[in-house]
């Protein structure tokens, strides 16, 4: 039976964030993950694929606009009989930073993995008209807020646990509308692997996720309506994907299944560098 989505699914303005097919087996039974951008998009994708599999977990939402979603996610959560926190502010922060990781340790005893997956809305702008401000504002949310989330946990972290960044194709492939965040993208796939290197003596994984076009909340709300009929229309497969479709790679690196995987960026993008 094919269970991915087609292009109508695909198309669908309501994101899919699980696929009705998925099946859990508590690979993460007993675990405790912070996830960041939680409340909408891929991070709620993961937040439901790690519920399903057993793990108790706390999210993030930048602002009362956000409130509502990050409930959803929780309600999400619950329904799947797992415990779930959601704790508002802004990851650029790092005091904020701080606080939501000891929010982890404080409701759950501990904290197993760090899924760093927030990340700014889509500034579309020629490199001419990229601001020192804009610059500034999109590394700050996009890869210190790794180094802020990261230096807090590392010090809580038992061996085998696991951290999780997401990244982007744009680091592969660039972006002329998007080159200040291209480059944070990029910034994260060499934090990645050199923290890799640097925590693995302690038996502690960290590897990236690059997704490619993705059908999430923040798509229609950065791009024209002309740029959204032809998203993901440059794949291989010639549609965007779900966040459905992304969320069981955060699964397996987090899960026993990605024990021996360090170092390492998985791409689930639909086979776009390949195009062309
Ligand atoms: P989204 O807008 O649904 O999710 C982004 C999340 O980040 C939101 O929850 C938002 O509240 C949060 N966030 C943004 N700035 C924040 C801040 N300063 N403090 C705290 N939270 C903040 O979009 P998404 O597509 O699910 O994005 C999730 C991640 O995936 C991002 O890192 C994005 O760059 C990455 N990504 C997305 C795509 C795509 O096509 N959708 C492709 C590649 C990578």
């Amino acid at each position: 039976q094919d269970t991915q989505p087609g292009r109508e699914a695909a198309m669908d303005p309501r994101p899919q964030y699980i696929d009705p097919a998925y099946q859990g087996s508590e690979k993460l039974k007993g675990k405790v993950a912070v996830i960041t951008g939680g409340d909408s998009g891929i991070g709620r994708a993961v937040a439901v694929h790690f519920a399903v599999e057993g793990a108790d977990i706390v999210i993030n939402y930048l602002s009362d606009d956000e409130q509502e979603d990050a409930e959803k996610t929780l309600a999400l959560i619950h329904q799947q009989g797992c415990r779930g926190v959601a704790v508002k502010g802004d990851v650029s922060d790092p005091e904020f930073c701080e606080e939501l990781i000891m929010k982890a340790v404080s409701e759950f005893g501990t904290l197993d993995i760090l899924v760093n997956n927030a990340g700014q809305q889509y500034v579309q702008s020629s490199f001419e008209d990229i601001s020192a401000a804009q610059l500034e504002h999109t590394f700050r949310t996009n890869i210190f807020s790794m180094f802020y989330l990261t230096k807090v946990a590392l010090p809580l972290l038992s061996p085998g646990s696991r951290i999780i960044n997401t990244a982007s194709v744009t680091a592969y492939k660039g972006n002329p509308s998007l080159i200040d965040y291209s480059a944070t993208k990029g910034a994260i796939v060499a934090f990645t692997r050199s923290l890799a290197i640097s925590l693995g003596d302690r038996n502690i994984t960290v590897n990236a996720i690059a997704p490619g076009p993705i059908w999430t909340p923040l798509i229609p709300a950065s791009f024209s309506a002309r740029e959204v009929e032809h998203f993901g229309q440059d794949t291989l497969l010639r549609r965007p994907g779900q966040p459905s479709e992304v969320a069981p790679t955060y699964v397996l690196l987090a899960s026993n299944d990605g024990s021996y995987m360090t170092g390492q960026v998985i791409h689930p993008n639909g086979g776009i560098i390949l195009n062309g």
